[in-house]
């Protein structure tokens, strides 16, 4: 009954790849090897779902982890060093959790602080960052519910987008697939897909574990890529490289519930 038809890069065997830290996904669109899109003409850097904060967050929320940022602070200033972006745009989920205690109220004004004297900082709001402007809005930080230049339209995702016919570039899907590397050890990479209408970002946050396209989509994907087949590109934080093969996404049914959008337009 509800065997899936076709596998997406489940088990994937990734080979050796060849130093690359960034992909050419349109005449001056480049997908970033941390998950980053920079786009030349506006100079412009893309950032979709960095979730600032995230070990802090959770802590208070009772979890237990380790107090750690994951490197992203790290990774920011390592794409801002390559691209030297004029402007740096959170696509959405700047941070992970309103009403920050003190501690990652530091750690996140001290990263969007260091950003705003570097680049012009945008946030593009998410559905987690609702609280951002009454704790972030005293930064030199603009923020929108969507960015454009002449070639792209930046949404989060997680609201409906206005039909265009720019490149729409979204993030709030995290999605990841599966592979597995010679030594047979499993990892989720996150990916960035690829199609004639739009791209989806990786999630930036080393904590995003992603969501597995293998995995039945929710209606969102739908609207994005109907049926079309898409590229994968898998951002590994050092390298990105496109897979071999074309892939086809496979949805969820509507009528059994999956997904919080099912009146598609
Ligand atoms: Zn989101």
């Amino acid at each position: 009954m509800g065997r899936p038809r076709r596998r997406v890069a489940n088990q994937l065997i990734l080979a050796p790849m060849t130093e690359r830290t960034h992909l050419e996904l349109r005449p001056g669109i480049l997908a970033d090897c941390t998950g980053a899109v920079y786009l030349e003409s506006s100079r412009a850097l893309l950032v979709a779902d960095a979730h600032l904060g995230y070990a802090w967050a959770q802590r208070r929320r009772g979890e237990l982890g380790p107090l750690t940022d994951g490197g992203i602070f790290a990774r920011i200033d390592a794409a801002m060093a390559r691209w030297k972006p004029e402007q740096l745009v959170f696509l959405g989920d700047v941070v992970h959790l309103g009403r920050p205690a003190s501690e990652e109220r530091e750690a996140i004004e001290q990263a969007l602080t260091s950003a705003a004297n570097q680049a012009r900082v945008t946030v593009v709001l998410g559905n987690h960052d609702r609280q951002f402007v009454s704790d972030f809005g005293h930064l030199p930080v603009e923020t929108m519910l969507q960015w454009s230049d002449d070639n792209v339209l930046a949404v989060h995702g997680d609201r409906e987008w206005p039909d265009t016919s720019l490149w729409l570039l979204m993030g709030h899907l995290h999605p990841s697939i599966r592979v597995q590397d010679a030594a047979g050890v499993r990892q989720r990479l996150p990916v960035f897909v690829i199609g004639s209408r739009a791209v989806v970002l990786p999630a930036f946050s080393p904590f995003a574990a992603g969501f597995d396209l293998a995995k039945p989509l929710s209606p969102e994907w739908r609207l994005l890529f109907g049926g079309e087949y898409v590229e994968l590109a898998a951002a590994t934080g050092t390298q990105v490289r496109k897979l071999p093969r074309l892939v086809s996404l496979r949805f969820q049914r509507t009528q059994a519930g999956g997904g919080s959008r099912s009146t598609a337009r």
